[in-house]
């Protein structure tokens, strides 16, 4: 078989290059055998050729330390050059990855032809968007599921359960002074019921007095006079009166009030001079607190008739001048 070999430069390196033109197996064969064994292949040709494939066989051929690795395309030309690394082109994508199939790129010497191959990993999936495969309700969550538009899979996910929609609350039952009240709301989804309680009422300082104005304003209403004693004395004795009605006490915390006579019914002097003030201011007039916050007998200090008097709900008195009795 005769075989013409080519001699030529590399442009890049300047190392010599040689190709005999022909199929890459018997080309790549005849390049890496030994120099002596090509020395006698070569001698079937003609002298010229075989000057120049002993020169390049014996000079260049076996002292490279890389050699092919990978098959030779028959397109190419057949090189075998002295390089002790690869001089690799950029990579080449040859199969892309999805979500399914890994991918692989590869680069090629451009020296050898080597080719160097790599895996490109996984792509995530591609995912379309959320749809709902069980709705939640007020009090179990839901569920929701996605699919891969590449592969197919599908991915589930919960939706958290929306909670009761209430509205407002009813009272059932109210509250008083002294028991709980109950009141209830309904979800207007489901349907679900919740009751509360609702606490005893605490009656304020302010909430007392107000009740007891009320009593008070009624009193005052209802008293008829000429003159001013005339009057005085009987919101006098109607509190007396109301005070005859209620536990005299010093416990507690209403004894000392107008609310104690009036609501509660529980006295003191105290207690009974606050009441017919009370009625005294609905009534329009201004009074004094005689001996308050003292250990002794109290009243009401109120001018009538263009005098300076005493009014006493506790025993009902009421005159011009100085209480008859007390200090
Ligand atoms: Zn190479
Ligand atoms: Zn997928
Ligand atoms: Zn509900």
């Amino acid at each position: 078989m005769k075989k013409v070999f080519v001699m030529f430069l590399c442009a890049l390196c300047g190392v010599m290059l040689v190709s005999c033109g022909r199929a890459a197996e018997s080309d790549t064969e005849n390049v890496t055998k030994p120099a002596a064994e090509i020395s006698e292949t070569t001698a079937e040709t003609s002298e010229a050729a075989t000057t120049s494939v002993t020169d390049v066989t014996t000079a260049e051929v076996t002292t490279a330390e890389i050699t092919t690795t990978t098959p030779q395309t028959t397109t190419r030309p057949i090189t075998t050059t002295k390089h002790t690394q690869h001089v690799f082109a950029e990579w080449k994508t040859v199969k892309e990855p999805d979500c399914v199939n890994k991918g692989s790129k590869e680069r090629e010497c451009l020296m050898c032809g080597y080719k160097e191959t790599q895996e490109l990993p996984l792509k995530e999936h591609t995912f379309g968007e959320w749809a709902v495969t069980k709705a939640a309700s007020c009090t179990e969550s839901g569920v929701k599921t996605r699919k891969c538009s590449v592969c197919g899979k599908t991915e589930e996910a919960g939706i958290d359960a929306v909670g009761h929609k209430f509205g407002d609350w009813q009272t059932t039952k109210a509250a008083t002074y002294e028991t709980t009240g109950e009141r209830v709301r309904k979800c207007g989804v489901c349907g679900y019921s919740q009751s509360e309680v609702i606490p005893v009422k605490v009656l304020t300082d302010a909430d007392k007095l107000a009740m007891a104005r009320e009593v008070a304003q009624e009193i005052a209403d209802s008293i008829e006079g000429d003159t001013d004693l005339e009057k005085v004395s009987q919101a006098a004795a109607i509190v007396a009166w109301y005070s005859s009605q209620c536990n005299y006490t010093m416990e507690g915390k209403d004894y000392a009030t107008a609310y104690g006579v009036f609501i509660k019914g529980e006295y003191s002097c105290a207690g009974s001079t606050r009441a017919l003030g009370l009625v005294l201011e609905c009534m329009g007039y201004k009074w004094q607190h005689a001996n308050e916050n003292q250990y002794t007998h109290q009243w009401c200090i109120v001018t009538m008739d263009g005098q300076e008097g005493y009014a006493d709900g506790q025993v009902g008195w009421a005159g011009y001048g100085k209480h008859p009795v007390a200090e």
